[in-house]
């Protein structure tokens, strides 16, 4: 059986066509899809009972289950655990912004980047998302909130480019006005910097919003960091940033995650606007959340205050993140991972783990 959600239209209109259905029906399942959002075949009133019947064997609807969902006491943000068909679980955090909200989505169970504070990447990659895991990760969170989404960031489990073609699939499936029709200018994608692959997504010209975890200014303290960083250099990483940004007339936004007394000093700071220096970018500078799965440390708030003021003088375009909803497991794979802990000792207590996602302050 086929999953219905992972057909473009122009798939599902061939398929259909090819049970010699008239062409106008893969505009009604779309629209019993995606506009009215049916679970059922059965749902879609206007096709005929035999037709709904085929379908039914030919297709399934994808329908995630939600684990586990936290709401922060603010009420502002949300983590959702949705199970999926296969007993894999991914995270989706749901933000309201003054600007509209926002879904950070998984791309993949896993991760095998091994960036070193992340707990995304403990138990590595089970497999990628498929794109239907991905639609619903907005389908259902809207559904939830009984509220229109109008963002999304792909920065949650996973890295997105080492999904490519599911993930640029999504993406145009999520900006196709007959599926989910968001504007391309209210999707960002962030990437521990697979270089050739960020070169294929200019080539596409997409116009996608880019963010690269950078999280060091030289390729010593990266490769301490990021084992990504053994393949690619950072000189060639920034040479396809000022590539992409110039290409889309946008700022690339840099992302730095602040580890007290590995990357936090104001040479580390000085060295990196060097770096920085006739690219255009945006440094979104994010204080580690510690985890126990990891020894190292948050600087202090003077610290990070510091390493910002030096980017500042040294004229480089920089926000410190915010933290929202510290009282949610809401940041990068925590949630998922004590949840398979707690299916490991059978034991359904919370995590006393607390961790903040972030909003980024202009
Ligand atoms: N794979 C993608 C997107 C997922 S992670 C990427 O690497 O960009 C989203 C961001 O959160 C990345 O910048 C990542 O490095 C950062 N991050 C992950 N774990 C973190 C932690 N414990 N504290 C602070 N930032 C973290």
């Amino acid at each position: 059986m086929t999953d219905i959600k992972s057909l473009t239209f122009e798939e599902l209109s061939a398929a259909l066509e090819a049970e010699g259905c008239e062409s106008y029906r893969a505009s009604q399942v779309f629209r019993w899809l995606y506009k009215d959002r049916v679970k059922d075949f059965s749902e879609m009133t206007n096709l005929s009972a035999a037709l709904r019947s085929r379908l039914s064997e030919l297709f399934f609807i994808s329908k995630p289950e939600v684990l586990r969902a936290q709401v922060s006491s603010d009420g502002e943000t949300a983590k959702l655990l949705y199970g999926l068909a296969d007993g894999n679980a991914v995270e989706t955090v749901f933000m309201k912004y003054k600007h509209g909200n926002t879904v950070c989505i998984s791309t993949q169970a896993g991760c095998r980047m091994g960036c070193r504070f992340c707990a995304s990447t403990k138990r590595g990659l089970k497999r990628n998302l498929t794109v239907s895991e991905m639609l619903d990760q907005i389908i259902f969170t809207e559904e939830r909130f009984c509220d229109k989404i109008s963002n999304i960031v792909l920065m949650g489990t996973g890295e997105p480019l080492d999904n490519f073609d599911n993930v640029v699939r999504f993406i145009s499936m999520a900006t196709d006005e007959k599926c989910l029709g968001l504007s391309i200018r209210g999707i960002s994608l962030s990437t521990c910097g697979l270089v050739e692959r960020i070169e294929q997504l200019r080539r596409m010209r997409l116009g996608l919003t880019l963010s690269v975890s950078l999280h060091a200014p030289n390729d010593e303290i990266r490769r301490r960091i990021m084992p990504v960083a053994a393949k690619y250099k950072i000189d060639d990483l920034l040479r396809e940033v000022k590539a992409y940004a110039d290409f889309t007339k946008r700022r690339v936004a840099i992302e730095y995650t602040l580890i007290k007394g590995v990357n936090d000093s104001d040479a580390n700071a000085r060295e990196l606007a060097g770096r920085l220096r006739g690219i255009m970018a945006h440094v979104n500078l994010i204080p580690l959340n510690p985890s126990k799965e990891c020894e190292w440390e948050r600087p202090s708030p003077a610290r990070i205050n510091a390493f910002s003021e030096v980017l500042k003088h040294e004229r480089i375009s920089v926000t410190v993140r915010r933290e929202l909803g510290t009282d949610i497991d809401a940041a990068c794979g925590q949630l998922r991972l004590h949840y398979e802990n707690e299916e490991k000792r059978g034991a359904l207590e919370r995590s006393d783990t607390l961790c903040g996602y972030t909003e980024q302050v202009t």
